[in-house]
């Protein structure tokens, strides 16, 4: 896939800048304009759990909109907005529900989201579970980006860290800690306990989009092969294969081959950037996890909700004072 074609249409009223294109780097403005797509997409696949045959289908929507996840195929079509508010723990998964608009395994559609910087669009699902393609978010990347970016007239809410944060133990950890330069930078440390057939390792990435496409969004949910076996022991998953994810063995992926060395902690980086993307604001700071997981991440997107909340008017107040002042 070639560069990720940011702008395609911009809209009225937008900033004089707004107009650049993508050109490897962060952003040169320190707070940017909210974004939607420019065209509907669709995505189609079978849930993990469920197995169920599911259609995403994924609309532009107005500035102020967020993320907001429709059950299509309910009578009263119920919706739930993807913040942290409605995170519910699950195993192995995160879970978003709001009434009757219940979700499963949003985190992998969450990351592809705000690595593309999309932060307003509505899309209806029309079942619970969301699909899971090949484990990753190569499948949501793809058809969204050739949708196409529209620049809205309105600035996205940015929480620019200033402190360290941490949660979890010594065992398992995930942390916020102030950018360098401006940057939204996430790592994960894998390091499992002894028995186990996958290597301590370790991946960081300074998020662009351009960046995320090429070496985050292609990195698949792995199992190892004694939970493939619990799992399907247990009658669950029945009809997933050794080709819809990594099944690891001693001797590498079962039938199956790595697209990284490191894929596994490639992974573990895209469920971070999915998780904490329930924020709801652009994350300017560093985040790391050492052996942590969804519950850990969700932790950290409250903590994060909860400063951004605190914080509301300095970056929109800014905003406006600059556009005035050009
Ligand atoms: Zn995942």
């Amino acid at each position: 896939m070639g560069v990720y074609h940011r702008y395609t249409t911009i809209d009225r009223g937008s900033r004089k800048d707004a107009g650049t294109t993508w050109q490897g780097g962060r952003s040169v403005n320190p707070s940017r304009n909210q974004h939607t797509i420019a065209v509907s997409c669709e995505i189609r696949g079978r849930g993990y759990w469920s197995g169920r045959e599911v259609e995403v289908m994924i609309h532009p929507a107005p500035v102020g909109t967020g993320v907001r996840l429709v059950r299509s195929d309910l009578p009263s079509q119920p919706h739930c907005d993807a913040v942290v508010r409605y995170r519910h723990d699950a195993n192995l998964r995160t879970n978003l529900a709001q009434g009757k608009a219940t979700f499963q395994m949003v985190e992998h559609l969450m990351a592809a989201l705000a690595a593309l910087e999309i932060d307003n669009c509505v899309c209806e699902i029309n079942a619970e579970e969301l699909p899971a393609l090949d484990g990753s978010s190569l499948g949501f990347v793809e058809q969204l980006s050739s949708a196409g970016l529209i620049v809205q007239a309105a600035p996205m809410k940015q929480l620019v860290i200033r402190d360290r944060y941490r949660i979890g133990t010594m065992d398992g950890w995930v942390e916020a800690t102030p950018a360098h330069a401006g940057e939204s930078y996430f790592e994960y440390q894998l390091s499992f306990d002894d028995e186990t057939p996958i290597a301590p390792q370790a991946f960081g990435i300074e998020l662009t989009p351009d960046r995320f496409i090429r070496e985050v969004a292609p990195a698949r949910t792995f199992v190892t092969k004694a939970q493939a076996d619990q799992i399907r022991a247990s009658g669950l998953a029945s009809h997933v294969t050794n080709q819809d994810l990594l099944v690891i063995g001693y001797d590498g992926p079962v039938e199956n081959q790595y697209r990284f060395k490191n894929e596994c902690a490639r992974h573990k980086t895209l469920d971070l950037i999915g998780d904490l993307a329930l924020a709801g604001v652009e994350l300017i700071g560093r985040f790391t996890s050492f052996r942590g997981g969804h519950n850990l991440n969700g932790k950290l997107a409250h903590q994060l909700a909860e400063l951004a909340a605190r914080e509301p008017a300095e970056t929109h107040s800014t905003f406006q004072q600059r556009r005035k002042a050009s």
